[in-house]
């Protein structure tokens, strides 16, 4: 599974924004509890709704060789019902109790449940069906239900339909045990109207039309789990091709004939090159057969590895004759990405959803090495360093963070998992793996697991115990460290006669652990700069000055961009950043000296105006994007945070001087446009917001930027939060400037928010209160920026406790990203100390919160505690 891509992820310069980077796809898993109907009582052992653990551990000991013999006959008309019919064989090692089936479309949807041929006596409990134990036998059961089937995992559409069953959704649509170990082989019978074509994860063995319906058999699929099985039906055209004697299909449905013949054979291309070099490095040959994938207009995530049958969102994979190297980029990672799961994730699955990180790290990482020789003209460690170590960062420092791997009681609360340590501080901590075990031995490693557990299910702590046979290293303890617990180590440097020491420690009270990592630490001195590779283990690490340099003018831990923690300089490497960060000639440095500074300053050992006066002269020089996107990220979100009112005052004339040179400086529109957006959320002198004004009244144009609707609406928002003379006017002429009805509704539904009446301004956060005024969860979080907003904080404050208050509501009913993005919108423009007594009161008031839900404050809240001391 991949996310939308989004090219600037670490970045954080529209609005006083801070804590959450918006960069993982809204409805990445989404839990859509409206569609189960039946409302039964439950007994007292009955299983608990969703799809807990203990029934998922009793299932998978007991039940063996299981397979579904599926048929679904689905209308054109996505308001018919599918009317649906599964046999559900398989053996089991427990006759003692009866066997629990999932499926939560409820009662009036099953039609006939039948076992060894007789009507069986089931009951149904909510989100389950009972077959009591007197029917069921040891060997050969077989369940025959016929139903229709529930439409919340469908994806019905007036010309085509598609499943999404990650990641446990099957049972939305259809009867099953649905767990990833429980692994099964299915077969698929489809009745679809004529003229729609169907493809699923086996390969077509039988095709009749008989008058307006085509009926469709498919192979029996090997064994996977239900979140992988799937099918999709409708209008859609075929694209095939030959790669080295293997057949590749493209259904879209695409209109543009130009646009599928300009992408077609670099797509094709691209999957047979992914699928080879996997072959290669696995030594295990694709094991699913035929290889299809469906590009689905809108589809929720940039793909989905269903074998036989990949899913993913077209735009990502069709591209325009603009598209960007980075596009590019991001379109061969997305299909390497899926073509590897078919080896991690479809052929060895985890055994439970607590472990979803590993088959998505390791898909990721090889991409990276599938992808990344393509691009020879892309700093791919600086974009490693950008797009990981600062989000990951942005929540491993905070009290509120969690260990990678955590536990999951009930599949319900899958989607809880997914956030920045998952998704950017799993890939760092692969990427030291393979540093501790050298390449060679961990594809060694990988090889000996992936065969093992061949169509079968296993644990991060299985390859694990694989890879440990292969170091002197203690493997497992390395692995509680960084997967099993919270948080970051410590790192001092400490310059010692000729000698530098590197000495650790956990921040965590009482906790005592030692973090080991690979570190390449880069020492300058004359203008030369010498690399260091060493490994921390225990207390400390320790290298030795070279006779050629007599005192270092800098040592940086983390110059090549690989150590991970909080990094305590010593005071002249300090002093020397503070002066020469900009002179360091190679752009990863630099970007790693950023990064590790920042760190610094949320420590305060760093002052604030001198961060903010470095980053102003290092503006006017700095030329590589991903640099330029972290200092202004940075300069942005410190502006508003951690300057006081005076010192913003006394910096802001330079701060946009500079930023509006770079906007005219920088030729890439990208740059462009990143220059403009931290313009737009600093700016605060007069003359910077006349011309803001005049750029928004189109008075005045920025050679080289195009500025769209959604570029005007915000410029409107920014010029009224600074209560403008005009701003009433402006709000009212960009509402009737819009041509997109949506947007203009966004658009009236934010403008409260702003109003410079607080009247207007408490009836719309009143207003939140009713979870309908709080469905287009983006709108929400927009007007709640707007209304957080730092010129507005004295006045929003109050806001901040009743918004605490709905957290557990708006996690009950909003989507899994919506209470870390609530909080966000809500802290982010915040930074006193009576702001940061608020929710200290609230969180020592509130005895047995959520455990998560007080993460995510924690979270939200970090750069208030700093800021307010
Ligand atoms: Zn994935």
């Amino acid at each position: 599974m991949t996310q939308i891509a989004l090219t600037i992820r670490a970045i954080r310069v529209i609005g006083a924004i801070r804590g959450s980077i918006c960069l993982v796809a809204a409805s990445l898993l989404m839990l859509d509890s409206a569609c189960r109907l039946n409302k039964p009582s439950l007994g007292p052992t009955d299983p608990e709704p969703g799809v807990p653990l203990s029934l998922a551990t009793q299932r998978a000991q007991a039940i063996e060789g299981l397979t579904y013999n599926l048929s679904f006959s689905i209308p054109a008309d996505p308001a018919q019902p599918v009317s649906a019919h599964v046999i559900i064989r398989f053996a089991t090692k427990d006759i003692s109790h009866p066997v629990v089936l999932d499926f939560s479309p409820g009662a009036d949807y099953l039609k006939s449940v039948s076992v060894a041929g007789k009507p069986s006596h089931y009951r149904l409990v909510k989100d389950h069906i009972i077959i009591p134990k007197e029917e069921i036998a040891s060997e050969d059961n077989t369940i025959d239900i016929a139903f229709r089937a529930g439409d919340a995992s469908l994806n019905r559409n007036p010309d085509f339909m598609y499943t999404l069953f990650v990641p446990a959704r099957a049972h939305l649509a259809f009867p099953c045990f649905d767990q990833p170990n429980l692994k099964a082989r299915y077969a698929l019978e489809l009745d679809v109207p004529s003229g729609w074509q169907a493809v699923a994860n086996g390969a077509e063995t039988f095709h009749e039309t008989a008058g307006d319906r085509v009926r469709i058999r498919y192979a029996e699929t090997q064994p996977i789990p239900t979140y992988l099985f799937a099918f999709a039906a409708g209008k859609f055209q075929l694209e095939a091709t030959e790669r080295n004697g293997r057949w590749y299909r493209m259904f879209h449905r695409e209109t543009d004939a130009k646009k599928v013949e300009r992408n077609k054979k670099a797509v094709f291309d691209l999957h047979a090159s992914s699928l080879e070099w996997l072959e290669k490095y696995t030594g295990i040959p694709y094991r699913f057969g035929k290889f299809d994938f469906v590009l689905i207009p809108s589809f929720q995530f940039g793909g989905m590895e269903h074998p036989g049958s990949i899913f993913y969102n077209a735009a990502s994979i069709l591209l325009d004759e603009s598209a960007t190297e980075n596009q590019m980029l991001n379109r061969a990672s997305t299909i390497a990405h899926e073509t590897s799961h078919m080896w991690f994730g479809d052929l060895v699955t985890m055994q439970w959803f607590n472990d979803v990180w590993m088959k998505e790290v390791f898909a990721n990482f090889m991409a990276a090495k599938i992808v990344n020789p393509s691009f020879p003209n892309v700093n791919h460690d600086l974009r490693f360093l950008v797009s990981y170590y600062p989000p990951a960062y942005a929540v491993d420092r905070t009290a509120g963070t969690h260990p990678i791997r955590q536990e999951l009681a009930n599949l319900d609360e899958a989607g809880s998992l997914y956030g920045n340590i998952i998704y950017d501080k799993a890939p760092i901590v692969m990427r030291q793996l393979e540093r501790i075990l050298g390449p060679a031995k961990l594809q060694d490693g990988l090889r000996v697991y992936l065969k093992k557990f061949q169509f079968g299910n296993a644990t991060w702590l299985d390859l694990i115990e694989i890879l440990d046979t292969r170091t002197d290293l203690d493997l497992k303890a390395w692995s509680h460290a960084w997967v099993e617990e919270a948080g970051r180590p410590s790192i001092r440097t400490a310059s010692e006669g000729d000698r530098v020491a590197f000495i650790q420690s956990d921040p965590q009270d009482g906790r005592s652990l030692r973090w080991t990592q690979h570190m390449d630490v880069l020492i300058g001195a004359n203008n030369a700069v010498t690399s260091v590779p060493l490994e921390i283990q225990g207390e400390r690490a320790e290298t030795k000055i070279t006779a050629g340099i007599s005192k270092p003018d800098w040592i940086l831990p983390t110059g090549a961009g690989l150590a991970y923690g909080d990094f305590i300089l010593d005071d002249s490497t300090r002093r020397f950043m503070l002066q020469h960060l900009p002179d360091l000639k190679d752009p990863l440095t630099r970007g790693a000296a950023w990064v590790t500074l920042w760190e610094e300053m949320l420590d305060r050992r760093v002052e604030p105006s001198d961060f903010i006066e470095l980053s102003i002269r290092a503006l006017g020089r700095e030329d590589t994007e991903q640099n330029v996107q972290v200092i202004l990220s940075y300069v942005s979100d410190l502006f508003w945070t951690f300057l006081s009112e005076s010192q913003r005052r006394e910096i802001a004339p330079q701060l946009e001087q500079i930023l509006r040179a770079g906007l005219g400086r920088t030729g890439s529109s990208t740059m462009k446009a990143t220059y403009f957006s931290a313009f737009r959320s600093t700016v605060t002198t007069s003359d910077g917001i006349a011309f803001l004004e005049r750029v928004w009244r189109r008075q005045e144009k920025i050679p080289g930027l195009t500025l769209a609707e959604p570029d005007e609406a915000g410029m409107a928002l920014d010029l009224a939060v600074r209560s403008v003379p005009a701003a009433a006017a402006i709000l009212q002429e960009q509402r009737a400037r819009f041509m997109n009805p949506d947007r203009r509704a966004r658009f009236e539904f934010v403008m409260p928010a702003l109003s410079d009446q607080q009247e207007s301004r408490d009836a719309w956060f009143d207003s939140l209160k009713d979870v309908r005024n709080r469905r287009r969860e983006p709108w929400v979080l927009e007007g709640l920026q707007y209304l957080h907003h730092p010129l507005r904080a004295a006045s929003s404050e109050k806001y901040v406790r009743p918004s605490l208050d709905l957290l557990v509501e708006i996690q009950r009913t909003g989507d899994i990203f919506f209470p870390t993005r609530w909080m966000n919108a809500t802290l982010g423009g915040h930074n006193t100390r009576s702001a940061a007594k608020v929710v200290r009161d609230f969180l020592s008031q509130q005895k047995d919160y959520p455990i998560r839900l007080r993460r995510i404050i924690l979270q939200a809240a970090d750069e208030l505690f700093r800021a307010a001391g």
